[in-house]
């Protein structure tokens, strides 16, 4: 499948649930144009009534894109007259994704990446499949297992990687996350890998030794690579929706997140909660896991993402 259409496919939920809705209000507006006494439409674009409105704002608080975000975009579609509903909502949409930070560039080897979150998101599935696409793009991978707990995902992690055709650096279960880290970082150096990926652990006993042991690592990473991390990467599952914000903010705070991976969007009508993330914490949304598979996995387009979910 051509990746717009696994897109298509993996926000078909969310784009039903809002289109079912707009479908609705669109028709009954068609109804209000205001017209001259030739029968021309007055306005571009058909006048829509305050029952439009509010079926609006239900589409997108149902589709988890949040109030304060859900506010904004009614405002923009009362001013905005041009085109179909979902055109105009569509449009306000694209702007706030494009008000996210910039995404970062690789200028240098290695380009650190660390990947953070709880566990139960996707995050051992989401570092096999970004090193699988790196090693697609061309580059070289090296993935540094930092989760020293749990012992399952990193026998995961092995599976990944080997399928991937990419480095794996693993150490003792229980050992220091930290330690396994610079070991990573040596190897990356001295094969000269292009992108590392640090699979680090998402849960500790309290949340504040889990915040400690990512400082650690951050620490180590900025000591052995100047400028690193160059990225740190938050997994979310979009199936937990607006509840996935607070994790954000935590992890955006303490660990310094500048992106979001949203695994799982095949499997939710919640899929609004990337323009949430967008709105609320100008993180941009880097990746999208759409599916369990190592080729469900796409770099996020803005564009691409409003017209699965806007486009008639
Ligand atoms: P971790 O505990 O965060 O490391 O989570 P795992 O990577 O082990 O994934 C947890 C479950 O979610 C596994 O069954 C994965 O196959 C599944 N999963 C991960 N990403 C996706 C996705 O994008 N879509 C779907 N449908 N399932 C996913």
């Amino acid at each position: 499948m051509a990746l717009f259409d696994r897109l298509k496919a993996g926000l078909a939920k969310t784009a039903k649930q809002i289109r079912e809705r707009f479908s609705e209000v669109d028709e009954t507006d068609s109804a209000a144009v205001p017209v001259s006494a030739g029968g021309r439409a007055l306005s571009s674009g058909p006048r829509l009534q305050l029952d439009t409105f509010e079926a609006v704002e239900d589409a997108l608080i149902a589709a988890d894109v949040g109030l304060p975000a859900t506010e904004r975009i009614v405002e923009a579609v009362k001013r905005d007259r041009q085109g179909s509903l979902s055109s105009r909502v569509g449009r306000e949409v694209r702007r706030i994704l494009g008000e996210a930070a910039p995404v970062p560039v690789i200028t240098t080897v290695p380009h650190v990446i660390l990947i953070v979150g709880v566990n139960g998101t996707g995050k051992t599935t989401t570092v096999g499949k970004l090193a699988n696409l790196y090693k697609q793009s061309g580059k070289s991978v090296l993935v540094c297992a930092a989760d020293t707990f749990r012992a399952a995902a990193v026998e995961q992690l092995a599976v990944w990687t080997e399928r991937a055709g990419v480095d794996l650096v693993r150490a003792q279960m229980g050992s220091d996350p930290a330690a396994v880290t610079f070991d990573a970082l040596v190897a990356a150096k001295a094969r000269q890998r292009e992108i590392v990926l640090v699979d680090t652990a998402g849960r500790l006993h309290t949340k504040t030794n889990l915040m400690a042991e990512l400082d650690k690592i951050r620490r180590i990473v900025s000591r052995e690579v100047p400028g690193a991390p160059h990225e740190v990467l938050l997994v979310l599952d979009a199936t937990v929706g607006q509840n996935g914000l607070a994790q954000a903010r935590e992890f955006q705070q303490a660990s310094g997140a500048n992106g979001i991976v949203l695994t799982k969007l095949d499997g939710t009508a919640k899929g609004g909660v990337a323009v949430a993330i967008a709105h609320d914490l100008k993180l941009p949304i880097r990746f999208v896991g759409v599916g369990e598979g190592i080729d469900d996995f796409l770099t996020f387009d803005a564009d691409a993402y409003v017209d699965a979910i806007f486009s008639a």
